[in-house]
């Protein structure tokens, strides 16, 4: 096993192990009959550090084709508008920012509250990342590198994903070549601490089931902060809320990590059932959103264009290819329009409030909007692989 990507530790297990996946990011073109090179997709867990992570990623990654989701802007605004009146953005502060391939950039939004972006590798007080991070392969490295740009005072923002809300909403398919850490907030906090910063501030966001925003400084300086703050009865306890969660949850734990693989299992079971009773009763289905995501789940339930005729998508670059491991093309919106059929199938239910209002032709036809999500759930819920108070 290669070292770990944090802390360079060796000792760890394999939590979740989905076997041969394709590259969730190369769409190879309709009329290429594949099969698709398949590689390991394995997470493992660092027993050291607590963090998640990739174990091997052979793939190479892919010119960024995703149209940005609205609700991932949505959440750029909603947490520059929470940093700032917490008084962490100041007009004139400079700014540096490690962004995602996938959009969600902060830097337009901080350059209209007067902060001033720098150039590549220059000095800032505030350094953001959004979702940047668990596309870096040596997590250690790139952490270190962000920090190594701050001054006395300066902060450090990191948006992510949270492994307690995989966890908790059973999203094993998180996991994808090219991401390559998960984080708990008990592994982000040791990531930090080991470069003598440490986060003093946090917020909550609904995207992708529930994403966190950490604000850190210099050990010291939030240490202040945090003293401050309770000196003041102020709440302060977000950071401890998110450790607490983890606990709760089961984030830091490799017996409930691997509780994701039943969950996977039950997924694909119950997305083929569905698919199979839309056919039995002469529905027509077409899916909505190519995304990394519906890549795995269509490759573990073996799902391909006779269950499910094809996927649409907002990215025109992936027009008249098709779906990497299956033979499901993928198309263009402009057909929900144009013939609406009887359900649209949701890959990713974070674009819902954003498609129903882009589509009104299908609910208008009599159509409905499925999520793939809540198929899922349902069907792990029916199994007892889940709660249903989650
Ligand atoms: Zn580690």
């Amino acid at each position: 096993m290669p070292p770990c990507r944090a802390c360079r530790h060796t000792t760890g297990q394999i939590v979740l192990d989905l076997g041969e996946q394709p590259a969730c990011d190369y769409f190879p073109r309709c009329d290429d009959p594949g099969p698709d090179p398949v590689y390991p997709l394995q997470m493992w867990l660092c027993e050291r550090c607590g963090l998640a992570q990739l174990v091997a990623d052979p793939t190479v990654p892919q010119e960024p084709r995703a149209a940005e989701p609205a609700a991932l802007a949505a959440q750029a605004a909603d947490a520059v508008g929470r940093a700032a009146t917490a008084g962490l953005l100041p007009a004139g502060a400079r700014v540096a920012e490690y962004g995602s391939p996938h959009g969600g950039s902060w830097l337009p939004l901080l350059s209209d509250r007067l902060l001033v972006p720098v150039a590549d590798g220059d000095p800032a007080d505030v350094v953001v990342d959004c979702f940047g991070l668990m596309h870096e392969a040596d997590q250690h490295r790139a952490l270190a590198g962000r920090l190594a740009r701050l001054g006395a005072g300066g902060v450090l923002f990191v948006q992510y994903h949270s492994l307690a809300t995989i966890v908790r909403c059973g999203q094993w398919n998180a996991l994808r070549h090219g991401h390559y850490a998960y984080y708990s907030t008990k592994a982000l906090v040791a990531m930090l601490a080991a470069q003598a910063f440490s986060p003093f501030a946090a917020w909550r966001f609904d995207l992708y089931g529930g994403t966190v925003l950490l604000a850190a400084k210099r050990s010291a300086e939030a240490a202040k902060i945090l003293d401050a703050a309770q000196a003041q009865h102020d709440e302060g306890g977000a950071v401890a809320d998110l450790l607490a969660e983890d606990v709760r949850v089961g984030a830091t734990d490799p017996g409930v990590l691997r509780g994701l693989e039943g969950g996977a299992q039950a997924t694909a079971i119950g997305l083929v059932d569905w698919l199979v009773a839309e056919r039995d009763a002469g529905r027509q289905v077409l899916g909505y959103g190519a995304a990394s995501r519906a890549v795995a789940l269509l490759c573990r339930a073996g799902v391909d264009r006779g269950l499910l005729p094809a996927i649409a998508d907002a990215s025109p670059a992936k027009h008249g290819l098709r779906m990497p491991g299956t033979d499901i093309p993928v198309v263009s919106p402009a057909q929900l329009k144009a013939s609406p059929p009887d359900s649209v199938l949701l890959f990713v239910s974070d674009l819902r409030a954003e498609v129903r209002a882009a589509f009104p032709e299908v609910e208008a036809a009599g159509g409905r909007w499925a999520d793939a999500d809540s198929l899922a759930r349902t069907s792990m819920i029916r199994k007892g692989l889940l709660s249903s108070a989650v």
